[in-house]
């Protein structure tokens, strides 16, 4: 059977969560892969940045070095990848992503908005985008700053940011402002129930 079939208009679809850094989209990504594991797989990036506190090589990224990352950009092995926060790049696997839709298996992504784009472009409307919006500005920094995991450079530069990525989210095809966890999950499961994901 020719992966066509598999990957058309009813076949799975890539669900792609941005958020500013904070927002919670690798929590609802998490929640939504713990209730629904047997339709939706996680797409695992590639980055050169550091592992940072408990992340394990292979689950929550593929941590390579420069070198390793350019030459996978030589050889065509992303199907999109990008520069966050002006340092560390990020990238997308070509193999593992049609590897899952090739299986029937809908694929989850928590990429930012370029990241967003790319997908969107190439995948069209078997991508579905969902921006993660904080309740508000504050409400983000004080996320942030509990999940105790940036230096305060960091946390500075992702809020900066986190103005700039806002502004994005009428872009997207749909939103969801995550006020509690409960709400959000289940205002997701709405969404991708509608898309025929779930
Ligand atoms: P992101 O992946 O978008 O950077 P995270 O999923 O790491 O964000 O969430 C940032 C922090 O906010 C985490 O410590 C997470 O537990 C917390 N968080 C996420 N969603 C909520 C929510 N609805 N209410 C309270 N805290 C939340
Ligand atoms: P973090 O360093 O906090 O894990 O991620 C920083 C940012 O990079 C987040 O906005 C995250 O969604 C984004 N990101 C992670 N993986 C990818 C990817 O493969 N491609 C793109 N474009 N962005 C990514």
């Amino acid at each position: 059977m020719s992966s066509y079939c598999l990957t058309g208009p009813k076949g799975p679809k890539l669900v792609v969560l941005s958020a500013p850094s904070g927002g919670g989209k690798s929590t609802l990504a998490n929640l939504l892969l713990h209730r629904h594991g047997d339709k939706l797989k996680h797409s695992v990036s590639y980055t050169t940045r550091a592992p940072r506190g408990a992340e394990q090589q292979g689950e929550h990224y593929f941590f390579v070095t420069d070198d390793e990352f350019k030459a996978m950009i030589k050889n065509g092995q992303f199907l999109e990848y990008a520069q966050v926060f002006g340092r560390s790049w990020y990238g997308t696997s070509r193999e593992q992503v049609e590897g899952l839709l090739n299986k029937g298996l809908s694929v989850i992504f928590d990429i930012d908005v370029q990241g967003a784009d790319s997908l969107k472009g190439l995948y069209g409307d078997r991508c579905v985008t969902i921006f993660i919006l904080p309740p508000s500005l504050e409400a983000l920094e004080k996320r942030l700053r509990d999940r105790n995991t940036e230096s305060e450079e960091a946390i500075k530069n992702r809020l900066k940011a986190a103005r700039a990525e806002m502004g994005r989210a009428p872009g997207f095809d749909h939103q969801v402002v995550n006020q509690t966890l409960e709400a959000s999950v289940a205002e997701l499961e709405r969404i991708l129930s509608a898309a025929g994901v779930l």
